[in-house]
């Protein structure tokens, strides 16, 4: 491979390599060599806060039971000084034996301490009173759109607020005690990405007040990899102008999120939730069914502006009722403003069926799958949550390709660690951490797996032209493996080690 500019110039055996410029540098690369991997769905915006020193590490990949959870939240508090203390990855599924964390409770553990604990999945979030008052939250405070505070019979807060507006009103006190730490913390994160191979990753909650560290980190070189960008909507938001071209980073879409999490009880599904011990831990009434965030006519009325002015739509979807009413809303934008390569985007997907992925596909909506769920929640799924005909087929990537879909994976920022090649293994398996075979759903060929965190992923983020395999033309971002990629079984591939990472031709591990 020869490189010249940061450009992939030719391919070739090494003697046509060196015919064709024989003064040439040549770099000897100890492994094998690949596509600079792609996260099509991160927020390392938001995960460098939440794994940084500045936040009590509670996810389940650390803390596996609720007595560790417990003793390490005690411990934090006492340590605090009577500073606020955050804590992020409370998961009751996979923690079991956790109490509810009311107000009440955390009152009692905290006393005067302002406690948050965000559950792992980001989409709601636990606090004491203390932290209600450091946040000026209050009985009054009203519920924004697509979120809420839940509240007793008199209107009290509880100590639980649900979905991303509401939990950023809770957590802004974290966010504003970051903002000094964030030139040490943002780069640190972006460069262990880097390390695991990743030489783009894309962030689905950017917050642009991040945007001069990046100006920052550029100007000194050391920026890791290239960044793809999405500004949270709003109801009414105000699109900003869609243009550049910057290889580095740059805005693609607008993110959107139609339903919530499955392991709290708010995706819209036709189906209900089982009637089990797990599903009454999470306070979920017998054959509870979540539901959508927004009316289908409130969807519609928030991505509208967006859409009207060119970009890129991506929402987060898991329940199939959130999918169809989604699928109906892209596909009134994309018939009123005749898109033919809008490439909208569905998230996560985990109940989708094969009808539904196959309807995105002839709307021209591509998917990007978590299909890591399938290795931390495969037997919740199945056993607690949804039963074998609806959890088993969760996050059904071989579905998706068989639709015609250019279908991507990912690891959601911090909600599993960031592991590429685990993603790929996971989805040629669909077998969990213990070694549990999901009932349902098909798996996907090794090409397609290599595809979803290279081509594909490049193709979604409209950087196709730019990045996500190794040809001329495109920059010369790859990395050095410890073993072939195309060839070794799902167990060793998953495994992969990253020994270099390039990005435009320069070493960045
Ligand atoms: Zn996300």
């Amino acid at each position: 491979m020869a490189v010249d500019d940061g450009m992939i110039v030719a391919l070739g055996s090494a003697d046509e390599i060196r015919r064709s410029d024989p003064e040439a540098e040549t770099v000897a690369l100890d492994g094998w060599v690949m596509p600079g991997l792609i996260e099509p769905h991160g927020h390392p915006g938001f995960s460098a806060i939440l794994l940084s020193d500045l936040v009590v590490d509670l996810r389940p990949v650390v803390i596996p039971d609720a007595d560790g959870v417990l003793a390490a939240l005690r411990t934090a508090v006492a340590d605090a000084g009577g500073e606020a203390v955050f804590a992020n990855g409370w998961d009751a599924l996979l923690q079991r034996g956790l109490p509810d964390p009311d107000i009440r409770f955390l009152d009692d553990l905290a006393g005067s301490v302002p406690l948050v604990v965000i559950h792992n999945s980001g989409h709601s979030v636990y606090f004491n009173t203390a932290a209600a008052l450091a946040a000026g939250l209050d009985r009054s405070t009203p519920d924004p759109v697509g979120a809420s505070f839940v509240r007793d019979a008199e209107g009290g807060l509880t100590g639980v607020a649900l979905e991303a507006a509401a939990v950023e009103m809770v957590v802004a006190p974290m966010l504003a005690k970051a903002q000094q730490h964030l030139p040490r913390i943002l780069p640190a994160h972006l460069r262990d990405l880097s390390s695991r191979g990743i030489t783009t990753v894309s962030d689905l909650s950017w917050n642009p007040g991040l945007d001069p560290l990046i100006d920052a980190l550029r100007a000194q070189g050391a920026m890791p990899l290239r960044l793809r960008w999405y500004e949270m909507s709003r109801p009414g938001g105000a699109p900003s102008v869609r243009g550049g071209e910057d290889p580095v980073f740059r805005q693609t879409g607008v993110k959107t999120w139609s339903d919530g999490s499955p392991w709290v009880g708010n995706i819209a599904t036709s189906f209900p939730y089982l009637d089990t011990p797990a599903t009454r831990g999470l306070g979920l009434e017998p054959h509870h069914i979540g539901h959508a965030n927004y009316t289908p006519d409130e969807l519609s009325a928030i991505a509208e502006p967006y859409a009207a002015a060119g970009w890129q739509l991506a929402c987060h979807v898991h329940g199939d009722r959130a999918i169809d009413a989604t699928l109906d809303v892209y596909a009134q934008i994309i018939a009123r403003h005749g898109l033919t390569d809008h490439r909208f985007r569905l998230e996560h997907c985990g109940a989708m069926t094969p009808a539904q992925f196959e309807r995105a596909a002839s709307l021209g909506v591509t998917v990007s799958l978590f299909v890591d769920h399938i290795t931390y929640w495969g037997e919740v799924l199945v056993d607690d949550l949804f039963g074998a005909e609806h959890g088993g087929a969760w996050a059904d990537a071989g579905a998706a390709f068989a639709a015609g879909h250019r279908a991507t994976f990912h690891n959601d920022g911090w909600v599993t660690p960031n592991e590429p090649f685990r993603n790929m293994a996971v989805a040629e398996t669909r077998t969990t951490r213990s070694g549990y075979r999901m009932p349902g759903g098909t798996v996907v060929t090794r090409e397609q797996a290599l595809l979803a965190h290279t081509a594909n992923a490049a193709w979604q983020l409209f950087s196709e032209h730019e990045v996500g395999a190794l040809s001329p033309g495109l920059f010369a971002d790859f990395i050095v493996v410890d073993r072939d990629p195309v060839t070794v079984s799902s167990e060793d591939l998953a495994a992969t080690q990253v020994s270099a990472t390039y990005v435009g031709g320069v070493r960045v591990v």
